[in-house]
């Protein structure tokens, strides 16, 4: 059984986001309308068909280790509540 741990985004950085802040490169973020499959990073739940994403690089951590990558992720373009804690997916 491995159990997969995704933690949300600091409000923080959402808020930025939300404000037309810049992503972790510098680059303006991308609005795209979501095709349902695109997870929000910040209250972990699924975009619905139709709605506005905004993409942009995302770092999640504070080192600079050889596997602290950046990678793009995806939130609601309005302001949406943080989920609490962390959210588990248990897989075989
Ligand atoms: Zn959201």
């Amino acid at each position: 059984m491995i159990d997969i741990i995704f933690t949300p985004i600091p409000t923080s950085v959402a808020q930025n986001w939300w404000e037309g802040g810049p992503d972790e490169h510098g680059n303006p973020l991308e609005t795209r309308i979501s095709d349902g499959g695109a997870p929000c990073r910040h209250c972990l739940k699924n975009i619905k068909e139709g709605k506005l994403v905004l993409l942009g690089a995302y770092k999640p951590f504070s080192s600079t280790g050889h596997f602290a990558e950046t990678g793009p992720i995806f939130i609601c373009s309005d302001p949406c509540e943080r989920f609490a804690g962390e959210k588990i997916s248990s897989h075989r």
